[in-house]
């Protein structure tokens, strides 16, 4: 039998014996603990050699010693000589300094085991019986892999000092168009501030006391302001709370993410952001609307569509070789029509609608500039909704096909 234990060998001496694959690839492991690593060794595999440089350590050229692990904590050896290693492991016992003997089917008084971390989380695989490395590894990342993906229940249950508020972007719906970070950061969370965009079936996955505000609509439809959103933020984080800020799309895109970075860095709030597929790109992706083509659109220029219409929205409107992108265009599509008819922009432009992307309700409505507005009108479209303007909006891009003229492009 053996006890698994966690140890921390920060500025504890920790003697590497070996200089060989086996040294260079554990080496990492005392090196992110902080150890005080001396290695004895008359050969360096390279590996070995690089990170020894890299970090200075102490490096005896030549044969071990007894008096080399006398004043070890925890000695590692990997000579390549099973009766070296167990003379090493010998010397530490009579010492009662604990010792890994990497000698094929050796135990020695301590193992390393299979190690994996997610967050601040860490999980290690060992085995009772027979030494089998590669058992150990599957085992780790299967683990890794359900942690990573927040799969299994990471949330503390002890409150810590240590709140912190995260950023997640979500994507443009669907689970799986989350990141795994995101997922993980979600399992570990107690508050959840969600929007009304964002991905809904995650949240019903939280453990049943996790608190869920959702700031996107409150009694009378009104959505909560910034400020408050802030507050909330910054007071949950205040009690130990762990915050995630759910998002749709990415946090940085017509987010206002990073108002809530600054706000929770003024208050002194640990904050991360966790990107996001932004729907400036995936939902026009969804309908088969790639934003730069080659031969097509060398560019793309992203607006606001409720915000003024700018001198730069107008040129990218009138050059042919750039896709422009309207969010929250819906309800502003007239203005931005006879905005860019007047400035020049041809009314044949080609314009796909897309709503709902990545949804079963996503809908595609393909038009052209000129009459953009009264084809939306007509098919009823709603937010949420991206309008992709260019080139690349033409039905039929991607086969080849050139649409009016009903014949192949080369
Ligand atoms: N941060 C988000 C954008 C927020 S602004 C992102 O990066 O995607 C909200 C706008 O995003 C909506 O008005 C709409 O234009 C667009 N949008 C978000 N999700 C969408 C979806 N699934 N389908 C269509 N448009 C979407």
């Amino acid at each position: 039998m053996t006890l698994m234990l966690g140890i921390s060998l920060a500025g504890r001496r920790v003697v590497l014996v070996g200089g060989g694959a086996v040294t260079g690839r554990r080496l990492p492991r005392f090196l992110d603990d902080g150890a005080d690593i001396l290695i004895v060794a008359p050969i360096l595999s390279d590996d070995t050699r690089v990170l020894l440089e890299r970090h200075g350590l102490r490096h005896e050229s030549r044969p071990v010693r007894v008096d080399d692990v006398e004043d070890a904590w925890l000695v590692h050896t990997a000579t390549g000589d099973p009766r070296v290693d167990a003379e090493v492991a010998a010397w530490c016992e009579s010492r009662r300094i604990l010792c890994i003997n990497a000698s094929n089917g050796a135990h020695g008084s301590a193992r390393l085991t299979a190690e994996s971390r997610a967050g601040d989380v860490v999980v290690g695989v060992m085995s009772d019986s027979g030494v089998d490395p590669r058992r150990a590894a599957r085992l780790r990342d299967a683990i890794a892999g359900l942690l990573r993906e927040g799969r299994l229940p990471l949330r503390r249950r002890r409150r810590s000092a240590a709140g912190r508020v995260d950023l997640v972007g979500g994507g443009p719906g669907p689970t799986d168009l989350m990141t795994i970070r995101g997922r993980r950061l979600l399992a570990e969370a107690d508050v959840v501030v969600a929007d009304r965009l964002g991905p809904a079936d995650v949240l019903a996955e939280l453990d049943s006391d996790v608190e869920v505000i959702d700031v996107g609509k409150r009694p009378g439809h009104h959505p909560v302001p910034q400020e408050e959103i802030n507050q909330i933020l910054v007071d949950r984080a205040r009690l130990g709370l762990r915050v995630v800020r759910l998002k749709g799309g990415d946090p940085f895109v017509y987010g206002r993410g990073g108002e809530e970075v600054a706000a929770c860095l003024a208050a002194g709030v640990p904050v991360e952001v966790v990107p996001g597929l932004t729907s400036v790109v995936s939902v026009p992706q969804a309908a088969g609307i790639p934003v730069t083509h080659r031969g097509t659109a060398v560019g793309f220029h992203v607006v606001n569509g409720q915000a003024e219409v700018t001198s730069s929205t107008l040129d990218a409107l009138r050059d042919d070789s750039v896709t422009t992108v309207v969010l929250m265009g819906v309800a502003a599509l007239r203005k931005l029509v006879s905005a860019a008819v007047e400035a020049g922009v041809p009314a044949s432009r080609p314009v796909a609608i897309v709503e709902n992307g990545h949804t079963p309700q996503q809908r595609t409505t393909r038009t052209t500039l000129g009459r953009a507005h009264l084809d939306a009108e007509a098919a009823q479209v709603r937010n949420p909704a991206v309008i992709v303007i260019g080139e690349v909006a033409r039905a039929g891009l991607l086969l080849g096909v050139h649409e009016e003229a009903g014949e192949t492009v080369r």
